[in-house]
């Protein structure tokens, strides 16, 4: 049986292309397997959008320079975000590389099987499902736009009929994904929105859980908070981005709101949708991003009190217009005591909330198992172990909290629970 190796690095967009593509090889009778040195196939899922990442996946291309040279047979392809427009200069870069083919497009010979086709024939509990590709927003930081091209929504049907086919093969939870996942379906004929589409999903029996990620500010509507709030599948979990506490700043990074507006929209989404976890990405260290402008940073997010932050040291990439027009003037030490700040701040606001369900009983979709105990998430997307000898995967659950801590909880299973 001839082997594939895929190797993902990146946003949650290239690890679900990957699942999409390693369920493809199985179906053409490759087997997958866990060292790049066993394969007849190797991709590489790759990711550009800070320096460390594109750092490690030239690296990995260079390592597989020898093995490709011990095995000329062996077939070597690239996608994501390392693969730009013009892939002509990119191949004299790797002349070891087969293919390069773009994010989203799969290869000719996978283009030409049915996308359900490509669906895995037993799913985990959780799944993702990319509903809109590429970004139009430019923020001036980005390389997103550039390497992903402009926003194509996936049509309602499509989706529709291949989460159907997911749940029915066993899936009970749903991601949808888009770089901007809420500005979902304006470049379709009838313009339906990502509020419809939920309302759509939110029928399909058998689908225990939706969610979506990353949502822009500028694109939370109303309508899209109060179906939310009122859909019984939709998880109470919303990812928003805020990038910075300043509003020179988010004005440099072409972000197109305020600090203001964020803060309205994040009270409106909490007074709507009751037990709502925020989560938000902020980069630290943008060119000219003073003391007091960082400072407007932490008292944002000290006052806002997230669930979970994603915090990055701004990294220049070349072609953004941040890295043509700003000079990259904090230094490395500098952005990374920043970064550190926000990390502990971070860590004792979870700390907190994350205890105030110590004692309560949550629902716990289980996905697995790990170092012998059970792992799953609340609807809120909070990490939950416990131990049982019995077999719960793909099962909600519902699990008393005995231990918390930032990043998870512990409990016991209440065996009336289970569903
Ligand atoms: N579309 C989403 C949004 O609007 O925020 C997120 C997409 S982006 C690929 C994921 C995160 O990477 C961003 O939220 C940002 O915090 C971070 N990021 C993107 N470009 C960056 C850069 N040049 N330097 C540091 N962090 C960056
Ligand atoms: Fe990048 Fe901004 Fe698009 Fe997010 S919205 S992918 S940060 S350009």
């Amino acid at each position: 049986m001839p082997q594939y190796y895929i190797w993902t690095i990146g946003c949650q967009m290239n690890k679900a292309e990957s699942e999409g593509l390693g369920s493809f090889f199985e179906q053409r009778g490759y087997q997958a397997t866990a060292t790049a040195e066993k394969a007849d196939i190797i991709v590489l899922n790759s990711c550009v959008v800070r320096q460390s990442a594109e750092d490690r996946v030239i690296n990995k291309l260079n390592a597989l320079k020898s093995l490709k040279r011990l095995r000329p047979s062996l077939t070597l392809a690239v996608t994501g975000c390392l693969v730009n427009s013009d892939i002509e200069q990119i191949k004299k870069n790797f002349p070891h590389v087969d293919y390069f083919f773009k994010p989203g497009d799969y290869p000719q010979w996978l283009e030409k099987a049915e996308r359900t086709q490509a669906l895995p024939q037993h799913p985990p509990p959780s799944v993702y499902v990319p509903i809109i590709q590429g970004c139009n927003n430019f923020c001036s930081y980005c390389i997103v736009p550039y390497r992903r091209g402009r926003e194509r929504s996936r049509p309602v049907a499509e989706i529709t009929s291949e989460v159907r086919e997911l749940v029915h093969r066993g899936a009970k939870e749903v991601t949808l994904l888009g770089q901007n996942v809420d500005s979902y379906g304006h470049d379709l004929p009838d313009k339906p929105d990502l509020a419809d589409l939920l309302i759509e999903l939110n029928n399909i029996d058998g689908l225990a859980r939706l969610r979506f990620l990353t949502s822009h500010p500028k694109d939370m509507s109303a309508k899209l908070i109060e179906t939310v709030a009122y859909l019984d599948k939709t998880c109470e979990q919303i990812n928003l981005p805020v990038q910075s506490g300043s509003n020179d700043i988010l004005e440099a990074m072409r972000r197109s709101y305020t600090v203001e507006h964020y803060r309205r929209l994040t009270g409106e989404i909490r007074g709507k949708i009751p037990g709502v976890a925020l989560s938000t990405d902020v980069i630290v260290g943008f060119p000219s991003e003073s003391k007091e402008q960082f400072q407007q940073t932490f008292s944002l997010l000290s006052e806002l009190r997230f669930d979970t932050v994603h915090v990055a040291a701004y990294s220049p990439r070349p072609g953004t217009i941040a890295a043509k027009e700003l000079e990259d003037n904090i230094p490395a030490a500098e952005k990374k005591r920043r970064l550190n700040i926000i990390e502990q701040l971070q860590e004792g606001i979870a700390a907190e909330i994350n205890a105030q369900l110590l004692d309560k009983t949550v629902e716990v979709l289980v996905e697995g198992k790990q170092k012998g105990k059970w792992q799953g998430r609340t609807r809120s997307g909070k990490l939950v172990f416990f131990s049982d000898n019995g077999d719960y995967m793909g099962q909600l659950v519902n699990i008393r909290i005995e231990k918390t801590s930032p990043w998870s909880l512990q409990g016991k299973i209440e065996l009336s629970g289970i569903n």
